[in-house]
């Protein structure tokens, strides 16, 4: 599962990109451009 963002129409898009295959689902353009995730960092405790 990743966020994505259509180059085109600036719609974020949440799909699985596994496949090459993939449209925007709002304009089906398909250019569809990886956001970075929210400020999530992964700490391990020691
Ligand atoms: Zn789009």
């Amino acid at each position: 599962m990743g966020t994505y963002r259509c180059f085109k129409c600036g719609k974020r898009v949440d799909m699985d990109l596994r496949y090459e295959r993939v449209r925007c689902p709002f304009c089906g353009y398909k250019i569809l451009v990886k956001m970075r995730a929210p400020t999530v960092k992964t700490l391990k405790a020691r």
